[in-house]
C-alpha cells in the first residue's frame, strides 16, 4: 500500500523533521594538525515529524506507516 498526501496528492517526496537533536562527531587529529571525522552519533530528544515534500503539510497520521515501511 502506498500513501499519498491528502492535501495535494503527492506520493513520492516526503521529509522528516527532528527536534532537539544532539549530534556528536568524533575526530582524530592528523600529523599535520588537520582533523578527520571518524564517526558521528546523533541523539534525538524531541519529536520527529513527517511532512509532505510538495505542500509541506504535516502528515501525522502517516508517520507510523512511514516508519514501518522504512528500509
Ligand atoms: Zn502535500
Amino acid at each position: 500500500m502506498k500513501i499519498s498526501c491528502p492535501y495535494c496528492g503527492n506520493d513520492t517526496d516526503f521529509y522528516e523533521v527532528a527536534e532537539g537533536v544532539t549530534i556528536t562527531t568524533f575526530y582524530v587529529q592528523n600529523e599535520d594538525g588537520s582533523f578527520s571525522a571518524v564517526s558521528d552519533d546523533s541523539e534525538i530528544q524531541g519529536e520527529v515529524r513527517l511532512f509532505c515534500g510538495e505542500c509541506h503539510k504535516e502528515l501525522k497520521e502517516y508517520h507510523n506507516h512511514f516508519l514501518d515501511m522504512l528500509f
